[in-house]
């Protein structure tokens, strides 16, 4: 039982990468390395000595950094299994219900396909942290290149069986792009309505919006609540099966 000590990293645009450490043994890992420059200062600035990458998923600005910061440090990489051939470097295959050990810390591996065929999340119950790289975002969920509608609706159900204090460590600043889409669909949602106005003085002063947490996200997130009456009264379908309602959000939100 331990508490992961969590540092978060804004690199490129908008991602974000993060450092996990375990102060008890010192084990550190870095989740989706987008590049090396902005990781090495964190380690410098914190004194941590990396042990390991995870990775969600096999997209560059997730996995940019893998080969170069391996090379420097002999970390381990740990990746989805159902995506080996796409992840650089990649040493221990995981997926659904694995668990990987992180110092005296451990997280749960979720299969979530969806955003691309192989990702994963990890949960980290301890530190009440879900490292869920681009399939859920602050009121927003990934793009979906590799999969379908149902399967995220499948993917974004695992995550909506954990607590509602869990930290939501996304990969991306999509946060108020996503916001005001919500709002196009969820319009009467006073939940989303106050934490937009957060969000906008939050970034307005370039504070993160992330992380987020479960609880907020089952009330604010769209793509979480397929089965909303007023959401599905906005789409004009009401009683429509959740896929079908998911999948339209879905699409609205790539034309948006
Ligand atoms: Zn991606
Ligand atoms: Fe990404």
């Amino acid at each position: 039982m331990s508490r992961l000590d969590i540092k978060q990293i804004p690199v490129l645009n908008d991602n974000y990468v993060y450092l996990a450490h375990c102060p008890e043994t010192g084990a550190t890992a870095v989740v989706d390395p987008a590049v090396t420059g902005p990781v090495f200062e964190a380690l410098d600035q914190t004194g941590w000595t990396l042990t390991h990458i995870l990775n969600t998923h096999h997209h560059g600005d997730h996995t940019g950094g893998n080969l170069e910061i391996k090379k420097r440090t002999g970390c381990t990489i740990v990746g989805p299994r159902a995506d080996r051939d796409r992840i650089p470097g990649i040493d221990v295959e995981v997926g659904d219900g694995d668990t990987v050990q992180l110092g005296a810390s451990s997280a749960r591996v979720f299969d979530v396909p969806g955003h691309t065929r192989g990702h994963i999340a990890y949960w980290f119950e301890d530190s009440e942290a879900l490292f869920c790289g681009d399939t859920l975002f602050v009121m927003g969920c990934g793009r979906l290149f590799e999969g379908t509608p149902a399967q995220m609706v499948n993917s974004l159900a695992k995550f909506d069986a954990l607590p509602d204090s869990t930290q939501v460590y996304c990969a991306h600043e999509y946060t108020q792009s996503n916001g005001r889409f919500a709002l196009t669909v969820e319009p009467q949602n006073e939940a989303l309505q106050a934490l937009m106005r957060d969000v906008d003085a939050k970034r307005q002063q370039g504070v993160p919006t992330v992380p987020s947490t479960l609880g907020q996200e089952r009330a604010t997130n769209p793509f979480l609540r397929p089965s909303s009456a007023d959401l599905q009264a906005t789409l004009g379908m009401q009683g429509a099966d959740v896929v079908d309602v998911f999948a339209e959000v879905r699409r609205l939100k790539d034309n948006f």
